[in-house]
């Protein structure tokens, strides 16, 4: 029997032994049936493939996610809506369950889910978030919080303090110490033993998380400024991030969540050059993610989208490095999005899924 057939046979019995049964195969660097210790998740807010596309398109040279080995497509829908809002987009991925549009990690009943990072710091692992938007937005929120409405940014900020968070990066300073409450959160963070540091004390630096062992930096009161207005933070952070857990977690592993966060801003407001720039700011993190899991070789980096934004296109008479601006609407759209896989157990992520599958998928890589 030839080799060919020997291996085809081999994977039709997979396939014909039933649901459940990994289905492998060979991925230079990513081979499936190795288990990732690290899980780096990048999420680009509203970022569809034409986002990605005009990015490319916008310029003459390679990006990074095109150094992604493996391709799938993610079905976004929420619980109540064809078309999802970053809440119940977010929270499939954290909590695995889809959910109504607005909660933020909790079920269509509203009541709590364990997420992915509650599991992960019960397993004695480390957890990292770092989003161009307030740390209390709606994705980020989905991950460290348990409210039935997104908008609910105090009592995010409160979750966020009890939620074991061991690296913190983004905006929203406010909702920690501007509170009704009285309350200053932030002292909060520094007696549970997390080094804080704000955008007033200067650029995000190892020298700084050096000796901590957690640690936040509060990039702006509210939101973080745009990629267009010199916001350049996002792949140093990641970088950083990345190394700061896994010397947190000690070689029990870490889950560090990356976003994008104002791609969808961008196509909220039709505006493509916006768009581009961001795609471009988070592209520097994915290289960033990328350059670490290839040194450490025990980390699965995902990248992928809670939604598309826009519904962008890329009409005629477009050329390469001059694109039309062209979208439908100013809103969400109901669009499949990309997943890009790489490094160890990528191969698990080809294909098209429910954006709840993905968490299903990646709690079965990681043994839970
Ligand atoms: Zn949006």
């Amino acid at each position: 029997m030839s080799d060919f057939l020997q291996r085809n046979l081999y994977f039709l019995a997979l396939a014909i032994w039933g649901c459940g049964v990994a289905f492998v195969w060979p991925v230079p660097g990513g081979r499936a049936a190795e288990r990732p210790r690290n899980v780096i998740l990048i999420i680009g807010d509203g970022m569809g493939l034409t986002q990605l596309t005009a990015a490319r398109f916008s310029r003459r040279k390679p990006m990074h996610f095109e150094r992604m080995q493996v391709v799938g497509l993610v079905k976004t829908h929420s619980a109540d809506n064809l078309i999802t809002d970053s809440a119940a987009g977010a929270t499939a991925f954290a909590c695995g369950c889809k959910t109504y549009n607005h909660a933020v990690g909790v079920d269509s009943l509203g009541r709590p889910c364990r997420s992915l990072f509650e599991e992960m710091e019960a397993r004695g692992g480390c957890t990292g978030v770092v989003v161009t938007s307030a740390v209390t937005h709606a994705t980020p929120a989905a991950f460290l919080a348990h409210e039935a409405h997104r908008t609910r940014y105090f009592h995010i900020a409160a979750d966020i303090v009890h939620s074991g968070v061991d690296y913190l990066v983004g905006g929203g300073l406010k909702y920690f110490v501007e509170r009704e409450d009285g309350a200053d959160l932030k002292d909060s963070l520094r007696w549970q033993g997390m080094k804080v540091r704000t955008f007033k004390d200067g650029p995000l630096s190892w020298s700084q998380m050096r000796r901590a062992s957690r640690f936040a930096w509060f990039a702006a009161w509210n939101h973080p400024s745009a990629a267009e207005t010199g916001r350049n933070w996002l792949a140093r952070a990641t970088t950083l991030g990345a190394r700061f857990l896994s010397t947190c977690a000690g070689g029990q592993g870490f889950v560090l969540m990356i976003e994008g966060s104002q791609i969808d801003w961008g196509g909220h407001a039709n505006d493509l050059h916006f768009t581009v720039r961001e795609i471009e700011d988070l592209d520097q993190a994915i290289g960033a993610a990328l350059d670490f899991a290839e040194a450490d070789g025990h980390t699965l980096v995902l990248v992928t989208a809670d939604h598309e934004t826009g519904g962008m296109s890329i009409p005629p008479p477009s050329r390469m490095g001059h694109l039309v601006e062209a979208f439908s609407t100013n809103s969400h759209t109901a669009t499949m999005v990309p997943l890009l896989a790489w490094g160890p157990g990528a191969a698990a992520f080809g294909g098209i899924m429910d954006n709840t599958e993905v968490h299903a998928r990646l709690r079965r890589l990681l043994g839970w």
